[in-house]
């Protein structure tokens, strides 16, 4: 089998009203969906690439001028061959960041071509596991009209649907490291005693048996960190994701020793080189890549083995289309040390409408993969055609 063709289809569904995290607004939510076709009967394979913090156009234009001649040709089962191909060519101006998210969306394609023609699920291909996993709802963002009583509701509608892990956004405070003076909107932002109060609401709503978990998106300096993170442990949070800056592994290490909550992380980083630094000096309990944005199946698969012999939890961070929610089930079905799947509640069509058969969660908050060969994708053309952007040089 040979790989004949590369498609990128950039996605924006835009949002009403934004919404806010730490450090970053977020008008519209976008996603670059990549097919990888191949010599076999049509079979094509479907993945996503990460395109945070930059126009849909730079990592489609790495896909197509850079990745798509080197792989054309290659046989897709050799994803090991493809992965060290494309990482080493690209090597000397990309040791990170653009090319492996790229590469990335080329990865998970890759996995869902194999499932296909061998007419098994991804899931299975990687080792099975389990055939479903806990989700935790991913929602409780910063907007403006939100206070501490509507988040406070937000997060009680979670618990109605059935979920017994929820998520909400703290750090958006203009603490000494915080970078969002350089952002937009910098002058929508909270006292630290605003995001406890916060906190605190949230977590007498829940009440006890339901895990709480909170994402400073590396907003926080070591010594912020730590006081919050102290009412935290009092008040019984389960979990703080990204409460440092990436590179400040040391902060984040002592963090985690002086916490009794887990702290998770970081879907900023990438590779698995990187991810061995933040496990093997515990910079965190649970290790949190992004399939889309680490480096894919491939590289992911190594960061969780890495993972397994330190006794840590994998949970991939998964915030945006149906197509990553989809590759992260079945990652998380396929290994021995799973943690939650995360699912993201903020309204978004290209997550809850661009599959034909989307996934949803049962009354005890588990989500089912789908027994269907590769990753049991199959779009729904008027949705893609309905957020496709055709002119990307004009987005924005
Ligand atoms: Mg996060």
């Amino acid at each position: 089998m040979k790989i004949t063709r590369v498609e990128c289809l950039p996605l924006i569904y835009p949002y009403e009203k934004p919404i806010y995290d730490a450090i970053f607004k977020a008008s519209h939510r976008q996603a670059l969906l990549v097919k990888v076709y191949t010599d076999n009967n049509n079979v094509y394979g479907v993945g996503e690439a990460a395109s945070f913090g930059g126009p849909l156009e730079s990592t489609k234009t790495v896909i197509e001028k850079e990745i798509a001649p080197r792989i054309i040709g290659e046989d897709p089962f050799n994803v090991e061959r493809i992965w060290k191909k494309v990482y080493y060519n690209s090597f000397q101006h990309a040791r990170g960041g653009i090319v492996i998210c790229a590469l990335s969306g080329i990865d998970i394609a890759l996995w869902d071509i194999i499932g296909k023609a061998l007419n098994t699920p991804v899931y299975k291909l990687l080792g099975g596991y389990t055939d479903k996993v806990r989700a935790y709802a991913s929602g409780g963002f910063y907007s403006q009209g939100k206070g501490t009583k509507e988040i406070t509701e937000e997060i009680k509608s979670y618990l109605e649907q059935g979920f017994t892990a929820v998520k909400m956004k703290v750090g958006r405070n203009l603490t000494s490291l915080n970078p969002i003076d350089v952002m937009p909107d910098s002058e929508y932002n909270f006292t630290v005693e605003e995001d406890l109060e916060r906190v605190e609401s949230v977590c007498r709503e829940i009440g006890p048996g339901i895990r709480l978990l909170v994402d400073a998106n590396t907003a926080w300096d070591l010594h912020t960190a730590i006081v919050m993170g102290r009412h935290f442990d009092r008040l019984g949070v389960y979990l703080i994701e990204e409460p440092v800056c990436t590179d400040n592994m040391d902060g984040s290490a002592r963090l985690a020793a002086a916490l009794d909550l887990k702290v998770a992380g970081y879907e900023t980083e990438q590779l698995v080189f990187n991810f061995a630094r933040l496990i093997t000096n515990h910079c965190i309990d649970v290790v949190q890549p992004d399939l889309s944005w680490a480096g894919g199946i491939t590289e992911c698969r190594k960061i969780a083995n890495l993972a397994y012999t330190y006794h840590k939890e994998f949970a991939p961070h998964c915030f945006s289309s149906a197509v990553l929610l989809m590759s992260s089930l079945h990652f998380l079905c396929a290994i021995p040390n799973g943690g939650m799947l995360e699912f993201d509640r903020n309204p978004n069509d290209l997550r809850e409408k661009i599959l034909k058969e989307p996934l949803f969660i049962d009354k005890d908050g588990f989500v089912k993969v789908p027994d269907r060969p590769g990753l049991g994708i199959e779009l729904n053309e008027d949705i893609v055609d309905k957020y496709l952007v055709k002119d990307t040089e004009n987005e924005e």
